[in-house]
């Protein structure tokens, strides 16, 4: 039985059964049934987080608390510091930037999520390196440039169009060095090695619930205190607040609670802590990568079709592989794969539009046709994935 739930057979339009291929892992993932069991288990226990003095009250406040502490040991110290529960990775962003003290400058490079990307103010843009070696000497180029009286690099751990996993590590060394911090997209990386976040060096972490097994609506911002407890609330409201004075004067508190404002969404952080737990003892990287390998090999093996990636191409990767589709449109193969083969893959430019166009120009131009499609494919892969959903998707582009 698979460890996460699934919907198992779908009826097709013309009448036929299939268990249904969700290779659009990276955008949703199904969810653990531990993650179900644990959030199940605690809904008879409604009661107010951090509000009451009743058992019920009581019980959600510490499962609450515990959930935090889940996710900071994960995170290790500096980013697991502070452990903010957010809405999504979107969320946390849009809460650090909002923190930054005046007059930081935000390093990103051209590669990222625009989650990763609109909510900066201002931000020096690098150029996409074309190795991960590449990545590392030109943040180290750029932050010997930078003059700012605070500075903050931005990266993606796993790019969510083409999976490639960036040199986290290296880049925070790098950034560190030069007195910078770094803050980290693990919204791709988390779901898929969630052991790594606390050998990643960051500052900040951000991620994502629903893509690490577990429900929608709940997110984590992770990092180090003090910019954090120096800025104004990113929502002001209860919990936020330690007085208010009759004349509506605020004092706020400090730690996680100053963002929290408002009731938190406690099985949201129950769930992102049995998922973190689950994942971390399950080890599963091998299967995923078995997966891929085959994924990746099946596509170099179809004439039309070019694998979208910005470093060499053994270069290491989680469960994603876009590709361009020369001879067909996008939008039409994967509701054909849809409606006739019961696979459900992504299409567009993946909310990392800058990127997407320019590996889609790059791909087009490798096959030599004179065109580039204006949507790349992306398939991901994961827990619940089995070989037969690759084949059964190689066999339809075919
Ligand atoms: N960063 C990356 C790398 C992603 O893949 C995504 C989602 O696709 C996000 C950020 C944004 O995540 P969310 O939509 O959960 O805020």
């Amino acid at each position: 039985m698979s460890i996460v739930l699934s919907p198992g057979e779908i009826k097709l339009p013309d009448g036929r059964s299939v268990d249904f291929a969700n290779l659009d892992i990276a955008a949703t993932a199904p969810c653990l049934r531990a993650v179900a069991d644990a959030v199940a288990e605690l809904l008879p226990y409604y009661g107010s987080v951090h509000r009451g003095a009743g058992a019920l009250s009581q019980r959600c406040t510490r499962e609450y608390e515990q959930a935090r502490e889940t996710v900071a040991d994960a995170l290790g110290r500096g980013a697991g510091d502070t452990v903010i529960f957010t809405r999504n990775t979107t969320d946390a962003f849009n809460l650090l930037a909002r923190a930054l003290p005046d007059g930081t400058r935000v390093l990103t490079f051209d590669a990222e999520h625009h989650a990763n990307l609109l909510p900066w103010r201002d931000t020096v843009r690098l150029a996409v390196p074309r190795s991960p070696d590449e990545a590392v000497e030109a943040l180290g180029y750029a932050l010997a440039r930078v003059r700012a009286p605070q500075v903050l690099v931005s990266v993606t751990a796993a790019s969510n169009v083409t999976g490639e996993v960036w040199p986290v590590a290296r880049l925070a060394e790098v950034a560190h060095r030069f007195g910078a911090r770094i803050a980290v997209d693990a919204a791709q990386l988390a779901p898929h090695d969630p052991a790594a976040l606390a050998g990643l060096g960051a500052d900040y972490v951000a991620f994502s619930g629903h893509k690490l097994y577990a429900p929608f609506g709940a997110g984590v911002l992770a990092g180090r205190a003090d910019w954090l407890d120096a800025a104004e609330p990113y929502l002001a409201g209860g919990g936020a607040s330690a007085h208010v004075g009759d004349d509506h004067a605020v004092r706020w508190a400090s730690g996680a609670a100053r963002h929290e404002a408002g009731t938190p969404n406690l099985l949201g952080a129950v769930a992102i802590a049995t998922a973190l737990r689950t994942l971390r003892a399950d080890g599963l990287n091998g299967h995923e990568r078995a997966l891929v390998a085959r994924l990746r090999a099946g596509l170099a093996e179809l004439p039309h079709v070019e694998e979208l990636r910005l470093f060499p191409a053994d270069a290491e990767r989680v469960g994603i592989v876009s590709f361009a589709l020369l001879d067909r449109d996008a939008g039409d193969v994967a509701v054909a794969l849809g409606r006739e083969h019961g696979i459900g893959v992504r299409t567009g430019l993946f909310c990392a539009h800058p990127l997407t166009r320019r590996l889609l120009a790059e791909a087009a131009e490798r096959k030599g046709a004179d065109r580039a499609p204006e949507h790349a494919v992306r398939a991901s892969l994961g827990i619940g994935t089995t070989e037969e959903h690759v084949e059964r998707l190689l066999a339809a582009l075919r």
